[in-house]
């Protein structure tokens, strides 16, 4: 099950899932109008939406095909007639998912709705991303033993990126797998996985460049004073293309192949790049992100993030191509 919401973590929802849909036999998002783009779009693999119904959005789960997420008791009376879902129970989270002490309940309302169709069971690890933490075979023993009242048919899943890599130890996998982080290339924490590259490179240029003496000041605040004289270069990138302000100053990028710091703020739609080694030219490649000395996680340690916030911040309209 590939999971491929908020525009498939940034990367584009359309395209990564057409590239994906001969390798994987579900998708996963996070709403529903993911799951009806996908559709729209052609997409015919099964498709889980994890959030919770929204009662005046149901007939949309039939109409389009979609499975719903039941993850509370009143979801078993508001969905439609014809919904195929999948059973989400909470085991740690505390996000979504039914409360474990609600599970004869939930379990009544699984046999008597013969109006909507249940196919599947999972739950969601909290800490995952850790490669050691106890917390995740607590949840796994919790869920098994309410998976054990429901009937071996349903398609069970409990598994992120962090559970398939960091646990194998643990007996997680069950029927299906819900990875998504990885499939970008990422890892989810600390530990790096092997053979995992970031698939994005994300490129721009120089839109403008001039000399600057030494002691004169670049971007907004004059915050930023040139150490010697060199040059500056103006990349037509900002913020609100999806680059963490909190970076400026802070981080490299290349220039055709050289290093060069970004240096000022980082303002709405710019930023400056500067160099004392050699001359910068108009219209040079700039790269930004790349999968390996600008890689995601390099932006997401200084900003005191992860790759998940920094792939999805990249502004959809952000021209895309695959190759
Ligand atoms: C986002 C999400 C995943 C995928 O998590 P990754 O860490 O990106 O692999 C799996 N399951 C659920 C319910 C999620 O919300």
């Amino acid at each position: 099950m590939a999971v491929v919401k908020d525009n498939a973590y940034g990367h584009g929802l359309i395209e990564i899932a057409k590239y994906l849909e001969p390798k994987v036999q579900w998708f996963c998002v996070a709403r529903i109008d993911e799951g009806i783009a996908l559709r729209k779009n052609g997409v015919k693999l099964p498709i889980l939406v994890f959030e919770v119904p929204d009662a005046e959005r149901v007939n949309d789960y039939p109409e389009y095909n979609l499975v719903a997420t039941v993850a509370d008791i009143e979801s078993f009376k508001t969905i439609a007639d014809g919904t195929e879902y999948h059973l989400n129970f909470d085991t740690g989270m505390r996000r979504l998912g039914i409360p474990p002490k609600e599970v004869h309940k939930a379990l009544d309302l699984f046999q008597s709705c013969k109006n909507i169709n249940c196919t599947g069971i999972y739950t969601h690890f909290a800490t995952a991303d850790v490669a050691d933490s106890p917390f995740v075979e607590q949840q796994l023993e919790l869920f098994k033993s309410i998976r054990n009242y429901f009937p071996d048919s349903l398609m069970t899943h409990t598994a992120n990126t962090g559970a398939i890599f960091y646990y194998t130890h643990l007996d997680l996998q069950f029927d299906a797998v819900r990875p998504g982080v990885c499939l970008y290339g990422y890892y989810p924490g600390q530990d790096e996985i092997e053979d995992l590259e970031p698939i994005i490179e994300w490129k721009s240029h120089l839109m403008q460049v001039r000399e600057i003496r030494k002691g004169e000041s670049v971007g907004y605040g004059a915050s930023w004073l040139a150490p010697e004289d060199g040059w500056v270069g103006t990349v037509p990138i900002g913020y609100a293309d999806g680059i963490q302000r909190i970076l400026g100053g802070k981080i490299n990028f290349l220039v055709g192949d050289d290093l060069v710091q970004q240096v000022g703020r980082i303002a709405m739609d710019y930023m400056g790049v500067f160099s004392k080694e050699r001359e910068l030219w108009l219209n040079e490649e700039v790269t930004l992100l790349n999968g390996s000395n600008l890689h995601p996680k390099y932006w997401a340690d200084i900003a005191q993030t992860i790759p998940y916030e920094v792939a999805t911040s990249l502004n959809a309209n952000i021209a895309r191509e695959y190759l």
